[in-house]
């Protein structure tokens, strides 16, 4: 493959395997574990005791469910680098799947020790069998406390990325609360990237739905994949308005999945009210909301066309790409196609940043991708020779 554009992606998933983890866990746990219960004319979504039921999904939904499997090597990591090979991928962080359930447990104990399961299963299935692979460690989302010792233990094991749901389970305080402190203090002194993955807020189980603005009717389906990118949004600005990254400048955010050109304009408004609205501000800043935006805020896209403009014109280099594999709305299949867009849309110096560099400024230990030498240089020769997708 002498053409293979070679790229990190910020944004990639595994699917664990429940089958082999229910004959490792204690049975009690089996039903704790989020799963579905088909009946003839309805499923049970099951989570930690709590039910909801939704209708069956009809053929075509069921057509499109397993399209959006993606290739047999999603839920098979022995062929997960051949498949990375074959896309021009080489290092990439992992998101778990079912691990995204966690702000919507209610069970303390058995929460953390599934966390702690998963979490040990992906070092013994990723982390351990080659550092191309940046597993996120998922956090325990019931207790703050809990999240912090397993911030350190995953630590110690070698992890270099946690993940964080967008919103805190319910009953536990939001990110821009003090609470979170020493969890900040923490990642940051060991070097671990904090990440939060859209889709992950907690589930309401008496609608069956996610806790917050839910769209139904006309346009549901693009309004609600739509609406999740604000959640990464919140995030950010929790983090940045409530001075969680100012006191702790060497803490680098990935924000996964929800775009990444606005970051500047979420920059601008912050700005606007920390200057017009001094007199309330109670919380001051060493450095404006945007300039700690640009500095610790990195944002995966997988498909946006403005990204890269964005990174090109308007001063925001941590623009980073991501696949989303295996997902529907991810690039398996069409990734090269993708990567030769970005590289057409800006010069190659910030195509290079935003499909290598940016990931290997969060994750130095994956080592540089091969060199991409079709059919501009690494140093940004040629780029308006690149083709269009
Ligand atoms: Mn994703």
């Amino acid at each position: 493959m002498a053409d293979t554009r070679w790229v990190n992606s910020g944004d990639s998933h595994v699917i664990e395997p429940l089958r082999e983890w229910v004959e490792e866990l204690p049975e009690r746990l089996h039903t704790v574990l989020p799963h579905v219960v088909v009946h003839d004319d309805h499923e049970d979504v099951i989570l930690d005791g709590q039910t909801f039921r939704r209708r069956r999904p009809s053929a075509p939904r069921i057509e499109f469910a397993e399209k959006s499997q993606g290739p047999p090597s999603a839920g098979d990591v022995t062929k997960r680098l051949t498949d990375m090979d074959a896309e021009g991928v080489w290092g990439e962080v992992v998101f778990p799947t079912v691990g995204m359930w966690s702000s919507s447990y209610r069970t303390l104990d058995d929460h953390r020790t599934i966390v702690q399961f998963g979490n040990d299963w992906l070092k013994r299935e990723l982390l351990d069998r080659s550092p191309r692979f940046v597993p996120a460690a998922q956090m325990p989302m019931l207790s703050v406390d809990d999240a912090i010792a397993e911030l350190q233990r995953c630590a110690g094991l070698g992890f270099h990325c946690v993940h964080l749901a967008t919103t805190p389970a319910v009953g536990v305080p939001d990110y821009n609360d003090e609470v979170w402190e020493p969890f900040w203090a923490n990642a940051e002194e060991a070097s671990v990237v904090v990440s939060f993955h859209v889709g992950t807020d907690p589930v309401d189980f008496e609608t069956g739905r996610v806790r917050g603005p839910v769209h139904s009717g006309p346009g549901d389906a693009v309004l609600n994949y739509t609406e999740t990118s604000f959640t990464g949004q919140r995030v950010a600005m929790k983090l940045v308005a409530s001075g969680a990254l100012d006191r702790h400048p060497d803490l680098r955010i990935l924000i996964a999945e929800a775009g990444a050109a606005w970051v500047p304009a979420l920059g601008d408004r912050m700005n606007e009210a920390y200057a017009h609205h001094s007199p309330i501000v109670l919380h001051p800043l060493e450095r404006s909301p945007k300039e700690i935006l640009f500095a610790q805020i990195y944002a995966t896209f997988q498909h946006g066309e403005s990204a890269p403009l964005v990174a090109a014109e308007l001063g925001y280099r941590n623009v980073m790409w991501g696949r989303d594999y295996p997902h529907l709305e991810g690039t398996w299949g069409h990734t090269q196609q993708v990567i030769d867009g970005v590289y057409a849309s800006c010069d190659a110096r910030v195509a290079d940043r935003i499909t290598r560099g940016a990931f290997a400024e969060l994750f130095p230990h994956v080592g540089e991708p091969p060199a991409n030498d079709w059919p501009a240089g690494a140093d940004g020769a040629d780029a308006a020779e690149a083709p269009t997708a």
